[in-house]
């Protein structure tokens, strides 16, 4: 790909042209084009949420696994096992008081030479949500202050996130995971140790992806783009 070409061509269209691929056209687009879109957006001061937008269109988030999804069930069932999952105890303080629910924790950590953002599953009580929420949004406020615009959005969506962790009822997101490991969960429906398990798994599926560059503002100049997979809980009582 020449970037030249690439930078000339958004270069040349209109402020609601970007407006528009950023929006819902920036899905399965190549790292080196995703920088030079994100760059334009920032120097022709257009709206830097829509950078969010064209994150999200990109990420795969870690609701593994789907290989197997082509089970049959009824809403009745997902709703059962949804109520089954929920009822186990939670994953980091073992405790089966409060009923589990799922929530993405953002992060963004800037020292000075690339920004690293980071999307989690969690799977967990209302309180152990809660305490990791609030420290990813403390994390990315110390340690991620070199990474705007990143930083702010990420730290944003914590604070939505915020808004599931309330929920008395599952919420959409345990419900997807429900749904995407459901032909893991019929087949061990039955087995608490084994569905306490699948949840556990969930964990270790965490995307991350580097900027490289000065990792300042409008300077950052994106080039590495990796997945890394790692266990963040696996000192979790389980
Ligand atoms: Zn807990």
């Amino acid at each position: 790909m020449d970037i030249e070409v690439v930078k000339k061509y958004y270069s040349e269209l209109s402020d609601n042209e970007i407006k528009r691929i950023a929006k819902s056209d920036a899905k399965g687009m190549v790292p080196e084009a995703i920088e030079i879109l994100k760059n334009e957006i920032i120097r022709r001061k257009i709206n830097p949420l829509l950078i969010e937008e064209i994150i999200e269109q990109n990420i795969s988030y870690p609701l593994q696994p789907t290989d197997k999804a082509e089970v049959k069930y009824s809403e009745k069932e997902l709703n059962e096992y949804v109520a089954i999952l929920r009822t186990l105890p939670c994953p980091l303080c073992n405790s089966s008081e409060k009923k589990l629910n799922a929530i993405y924790l953002y992060a963004v950590k800037s020292p000075i030479i690339y920004i690293k953002c980071s999307v989690e599953l969690l799977i967990a009580c209302a309180d152990c949500m809660n305490k990791k929420n609030i420290k990813s949004i403390l994390l990315t406020i110390g340690l991620g202050f070199l990474g705007v615009p990143f930083n702010l959005i990420f730290i944003y969506r914590n604070i939505m996130e915020r808004k599931q962790i309330k929920l008395e009822k599952p919420n959409k997101l345990m419900i997807e995971f429900t749904q995407k490991n459901m032909y893991e969960i019929q087949k061990n429906k039955s087995e608490s140790k084994s569905l306490k398990k699948i949840i556990a798994r969930t964990f270790p599926f965490k995307h991350t992806w580097l900027y490289g560059g000065l990792g300042i503002g409008e300077q950052y100049i994106g080039k590495t783009r990796t997945s890394s997979i790692r266990s963040p809980f696996s000192k979790a009582r389980l």
